[in-house]
């Protein structure tokens, strides 16, 4: 049998492909040769320049995942261009940081919100579109060094990627016989928007660094590697696992 990585002829839904690793994982798969279904709140101009550069079909969606609302419609667009859909990746994401105990319910419903009610559901619907079709599919949930690790100021970060780790898990379970890969992508501490604050803080910004076997910040693009084999065949018979792509940090 031989070994593909490609993703010719597939259709990938990826949230926040706007920037950071969003835009990373959209660049991945278009050079796999996926079909890009980009979803973004904000503009995502760049990534679509050069996911075309690199001979891809992309299709930009407007969406606020802080609801579940936007999901069904965001499936059907997703239909009616390509005729189907074979990948998804939860990737938007929060976060708030502040002292536990005075983090207000408000900071804990949002990122909760984006990070952990959103994804369910959109893995359910795609789950749902994937079994129509008969011929299974791949979910790829973004967790986080946090999904092991219980960090500091960053409660309701921690508390939805521990729990999207475990959906993960229990999604891989139910839909492992539908040939339905679910599976995760921790980052470590990568250089993005998401980790400015931390990157701005001379004390906190040295503390990481130095623990990271890697000795250097990870990149968007060194997450797509690993993303583009969780999306292939290549993966079919892993499930329910969450890879850390992390410069050794967890092995540390
Ligand atoms: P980022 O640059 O802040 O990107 C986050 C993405 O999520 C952006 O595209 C953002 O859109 C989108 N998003 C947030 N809220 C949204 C909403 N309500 N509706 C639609 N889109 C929304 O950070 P990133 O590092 O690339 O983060 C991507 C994922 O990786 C997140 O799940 C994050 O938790 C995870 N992660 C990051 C790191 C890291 O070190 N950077 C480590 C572990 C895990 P806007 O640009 O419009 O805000």
């Amino acid at each position: 049998m031989a070994i593909s990585f490609s993703l010719k002829g597939k259709t990938a839904i990826i949230t926040g492909a706007n920037t950071g690793l969003g835009q990373g994982l959209c660049l991945g798969m278009a050079e796999a040769g996926a079909n890009i279904v980009g979803v973004s709140r904000s503009d995502d101009s760049e990534t679509e320049r050069k996911a075309k550069a690199l001979g891809a079909e992309y299709f930009s969606v407007k969406a606020d995942l802080q609801s579940t609302e936007p999901i069904a419609g965001i499936i059907e667009k997703t239909i009616e261009k390509f005729g189907t859909l074979d990948i998804l990746v939860n990737n938007a994401g929060i976060i708030r940081r502040e002292d536990s105990i005075n983090f207000s319910e408000k900071d804990w419903d949002d990122v909760m919100n984006v990070n952990l009610k959103t994804v369910f559901f959109f893995c359910q619907a795609a789950a749902k579109q994937f079994m129509k079709q008969g011929n299974g599919g791949k979910i790829i949930n973004i967790a986080s060094m946090l999904s092991f690790q219980g960090g500091i100021r960053v409660p309701s970060y921690t508390s939805s990627k521990s729990g999207l780790m475990g959906l993960t898990k229990l999604l891989a379970c139910e839909w492992a016989k539908d040939n339905i890969n679910v599976n995760g992508i921790a980052p470590g501490y990568m250089d993005t928007n998401n980790t400015e604050a931390l990157r701005n803080d001379p004390d906190r910004s040295a503390e990481i660094l130095g623990r990271i076997p890697a000795d250097r910040w990870g990149l968007p693009e060194d997450i797509a590697g690993p993303a583009v084999f969780l999306a292939s065949s290549a993966s079919d018979y892993v499930n329910g696992y969450t890879l850390a792509v992390d410069g050794g940090w967890l092995a540390r």
